[in-house]
C-alpha cells in the first residue's frame, strides 16, 4: 500500500548520505521533499504541517546524537515522527474485568466490518478466549448469513435473529446477545452493526443506541484505508455521531496511497488497535505503530542499526573506523577492533545480516558464526602490527608464517586475507551509499 511513498521518502533520506553537516537549507529542502510525498501519499493536510514541523525543528535543534551522521539522524527523527503519528505505542484492546467484554464495530457498509468480525474471532478463539460474534447488522441483504459463514470459519458462535421473526431490531439482538453470552460462558462479545454507503443520522442514531444497549468496552471504527481523504471525514462522523475508543484499518493490502491509515491517528485522537490485510480470516493482526513506520520508511532493519550503533558504539573508534570505511583504507587493525565492538552487540551474522541491500555480503555472513570468529581473531592477532596495518604486504611466507603461529592451516590466512579485500570494498560501495563515513567528519 504504501509503496510510492516508501520510494520517495528512501530516495529523499538517500539524497543526504555522506553529508558531513546538514545547513538549514539542506534541512529546509529534505522538509519540502518530505512533504510533497506525504500530500501525494494522501495524507490530511493538518497531519503533514504538524509532521514537517516536528521534523525541521527537531533536525535543526541541538538533538545530536554522537553515534549517528546526520542522514541517519534525519532517518530517525522522521521515523520516530512516523511513529508519533501512527500512535506510538501499540495499544492492545481492553478486556473487561467482569467478563464479557463487549466489541461493537461500526463504520461503513463495505469497511470490511462483517470480515473482521470474522477474523478478530479467530484471532480472539487464537488467544483463548471463547467469543460470540452478535449480527445487529439486519439492514443489508445476507449480511447475518455472512456473519454466519465467517463464524463457522473462524469455528465461533454467532447470535442472529431467529429466521421468520422479521427483519428484528438490532437493538434487542443486541441486548439479549449479552444474556445469551453470560449463559452460554462466551467472554467476548462482538457486535458487527449495520453501515450505510455514506454518513447519514438515521445511521448513527441506531448505532447510538445499540452502544447504549450493550455499553462496549471497546467501539471499533472500521475504515476501508482505500478511500483516500473521505476517510477522515467519515471518522470525524463517527466520532462525533456514535464515538469510538480505537480504529481498524482495512484493506491495507491495497494499492491504493494510503494516506488515510496516516491521518486518521492524528484526526481522530484514537489509536489504531488492528489491521486486516486480505480477504482470508488469518489477514488481520495487531496494529504496531513502530513496525508500520519502518515498513514506511522502507528502510527495513538500517533502523535497528541505528539504534544498536546508538547504544553500542565505541564513538571514537566508530568515528576513526567510519572514516576510513568511505576512504577505503581500512586495516586489519581496524578490521579486528570493529569485530570486538560488533560482538559486544550480539552475533554478528545479525547485526550484518540487517543492512539493507547487501545482498551479497548477506550470504557470506550466513555462513559466519562466532566460532568462526575466534579463529579470526587469531589470526589477526598472530600477524605484525606491520601486516595489520598493511595487508598488502603479506605474501606467501607471512602466510605460512601465521598459519603457523595461530594453528590454523594457510588456506584459513588466505581465506581471512581474501575476505578482508572483498569486505573493504564492499563497505566503501556501502559507506557511500548509506553516507557512512566520506571524510572523515561524517559523525559530526
Ligand atoms: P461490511 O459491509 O463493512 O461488513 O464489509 P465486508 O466485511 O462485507 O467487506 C466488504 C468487502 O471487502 C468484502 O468483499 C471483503 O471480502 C473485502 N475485505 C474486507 N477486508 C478486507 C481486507 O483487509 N483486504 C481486502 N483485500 N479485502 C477485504
Amino acid at each position: 500500500m504504501f509503496d510510492t511513498l516508501s520510494d520517495r521518502l528512501t530516495s529523499v533520506l538517500q539524497n543526504l548520505r555522506g553529508k558531513g553537516k546538514l545547513s538549514d537549507a539542506d534541512i529546509d529542502a529534505t522538509a519540502r521533499e518530505i512533504r510533497i510525498a506525504l500530500l501525494e501519499a494522501d495524507v490530511a493536510l493538518p497531519v503533514v504541517r504538524e509532521f514537517i514541523g516536528h521534523v525541521k525543528e527537531r533536525a535543526k535543534g541541538a538533538e545530536v546524537s554522537e553515534a549517528l551522521n546526520p542522514a541517519q539522524q534525519v532517518i530517525k527523527i522522521v521515523n520516530e515522527e512516523l511513529i508519533g503519528i501512527l500512535g506510538g505505542e501499540t495499544r492492545r484492546i481492553n478486556l473487561a474485568k467482569n467478563p464479557p467484554t463487549v466489541i461493537m464495530l461500526a463504520g461503513l457498509q463495505g469497511s470490511g466490518k462483517t470480515t473482521l468480525a470474522g477474523k478478530l474471532a479467530l484471532w480472539l478463539k487464537k488467544q483463548g478466549h471463547a467469543p460470540l460474534l452478535v449480527a445487529c447488522d439486519l439492514q443489508r441483504p445476507n449480511a447475518v448469513t455472512q456473519l454466519q459463514v465467517v463464524g463457522e470459519r473462524a469455528g465461533v458462535a454467532t447470535f442472529a435473529p431467529e429466521p421468520g421473526n422479521g427483519v428484528g431490531d438490532p437493538v434487542d439482538v443486541a441486548r439479549r446477545s449479552i444474556e445469551e453470552a453470560r449463559h452460554a460462558q462466551h467472554d467476548v462479545v462482538v457486535v458487527d452493526t449495520a453501515g450505510r454507503l455514506g454518513v447519514d443520522e438515521e445511521l448513527m442514531k441506531q448505532a447510538a443506541d445499540i452502544r447504549d444497549a450493550v455499553t462496549p468496552d471497546e467501539t471499533l471504527f472500521v475504515v476501508d484505508a482505500m478511500i483516500g481523504q473521505d476517510a477522515v471525514t467519515t471518522a470525524e462522523a463517527f466520532r462525533d455521531g456514535v464515538g469510538f475508543s480505537g480504529v481498524v484499518l482495512t484493506k491495507l493490502d491495497g494499492d491504493a496511497r494510503g494516506g488515510a491509515a496516516l491521518s486518521v491517528r492524528q484526526v481522530t485522537g484514537q489509536p489504531i488497535l488492528f489491521a486486516s490485510n486480505g480477504e482470508k480470516l488469518e489477514d488481520f493482526d495487531v496494529f504496531h505503530p513502530d513496525r508500520m513506520a519502518s515498513r514506511i520508511l522502507g528502510m527495513g532493519d538500517m533502523l535497528t542499526l541505528i539504534e544498536q550503533a546508538e547504544q553500542a558504539f565505541d564513538q571514537e573508534k566508530a568515528e576513526k573506523a567510519a572514516a576510513k570505511l568511505g576512504s577505503g583504507e581500512l586495516t586489519l587493525e581496524d578490521f579486528l577492533e570493529q569485530m570486538l565492538a560488533v560482538r559486544k552487540m550480539g552475533p554478528i551474522g545479525n547485526l550484518l545480516g540487517m543492512l539493507p541491500g547487501a545482498g551479497q555480503m548477506k550470504d557470506q555472513l550466513a555462513n559466519v558464526d562466532d566460532k568462526h570468529l575466534d579463529r579470526l581473531q587469531a589470526i589477526i592477532r598472530g600477524m605484525t602490527p606491520a601486516e595489520r596495518a598493511n595487508p598488502k604486504m603479506i605474501n606467501a611466507s607471512r602466510r605460512q608464517r601465521i598459519a603457523r603461529g595461530s594453528g590454523v592451516a594457510v588456506r584459513d590466512v588466505n581465506d581471512l586475507v581474501n575476505r578482508f579485500f572483498e569486505a573493504r570494498k564492499m563497505m566503501q560501495q556501502m559507506a557511500g551509499r548509506f553516507g557512512f563515513g566520506g571524510g572523515g567528519s561524517a559523525t559530526k
